[in-house]
């Protein structure tokens, strides 16, 4: 029997507007029998969705995205099956969770600059004691009526070239891939087609994540038309990484895709969960 695989998931304990437990449950309503939540930077959400996984009986892969900087790029690299105990791994997001607070405060600096006040504090109370990111910066503004929706308050203020935005630091794809490799776990490029690269710069990607250790590139993704899908199916076979699927899903009203609705993966993608004993349905 063919098994519902979503690898890619957001709760409140980062971007995401679904409480872990309340993320589980739809997932295993939509029909989804293996669901990993892979918030970015952090794995506060991980326990309370492994409990409601066992609750709703479905499977439940321990994860993380942690947010890597490649040359000028931001690149998303997947860590799944996961020991969030871990404490390489622990302290690495601890890390970056202090960049992040860091980077909030100018962005909110920045956004003051140009008249609009308080976005700090206002993004910080909609993170509701879990990490900040530009989602909690782009509902603030819309709640503030600057912008009407996510796509234009990201496109008008927090994207590189406009005044919320912050060139950011984040740690290499060799620390990235070495944390998510120290606590157990597999480490996958996230929605490869999403970091406008050319095809030779993405082929330069892949070849150093190979080389630091990497395992998966995340060939179905939410984020992915069919076209993509096919050709990081392509890279994929051509650099012997296993591919993955998810949805980077961060809610109802903000995601590319519904839980549960992602395509399969192309017939001759080597799946990441080929040699996964235990995180079949219960
Ligand atoms: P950060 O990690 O703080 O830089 O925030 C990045 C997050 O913002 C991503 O994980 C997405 O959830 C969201 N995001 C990035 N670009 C856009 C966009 N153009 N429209 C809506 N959400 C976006
Ligand atoms: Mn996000
Ligand atoms: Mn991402
Ligand atoms: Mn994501």
């Amino acid at each position: 029997m063919k098994v519902n695989y979503d690898l890619h998931t957001h709760s409140t304990a980062s971007d995401g507007t679904l409480a872990p437990a309340e993320l589980v449950r739809q997932a295993a309503h939509s029909n989804i029998q293996v669901l990993a939540l892979t918030d970015h930077d952090t794995t506060a959400g991980v326990a309370e969705a492994a409990s409601a996984a066992q609750y709703h009986g479905i499977g439940f892969v321990p994860g993380v995205e942690i947010s890597a900087t490649w040359g000028s790029k931001g690149i998303h690299i997947v860590g799944l099956g996961i020991d969030p105990d871990c404490a390489i791994l622990r302290q690495g997001l601890e890390s970056i969770r202090e960049y992040r607070l860091w980077r909030a405060r100018e962005i909110g600096r920045k956004l003051d600059e140009k008249g609009i006040s308080e976005a700090f504090e206002g993004a910080r109370l909609l993170a509701r004691g879990g990490l900040i990111a530009r989602p909690h910066f782009a509902r603030y503004l819309i709640a503030q009526g600057v912008a009407s929706d996510m796509r234009t308050v990201f496109k008008r203020y927090l994207v590189r070239g406009k005044p919320g935005f912050v060139p950011s630091r984040w740690v290499t794809l060799n620390e990235a891939v070495t944390w998510i490799k120290a606590a157990g776990g597999q480490a996958v490029i996230a929605h490869p087609a999403r970091y406008s690269l050319t095809r030779t710069k993405l082929r330069k990607l892949l070849g150093e994540f190979v080389g630091a250790g990497g395992e998966g590139l995340e060939v179905v993704s939410g984020a992915h038309s069919r076209e993509e899908t096919r050709t990081m199916a392509f890279h994929a076979l051509d650099f012997g990484l296993s591919a993955s699927m998810g949805s980077d899903y961060h809610g109802p009203e903000c995601s590319w895709i519904e839980l549960g609705r992602l395509p399969e993966l192309p017939a001759e993608a080597v799946p990441i969960w080929r040699d996964w004993a235990d995180s079949s349905p219960l």
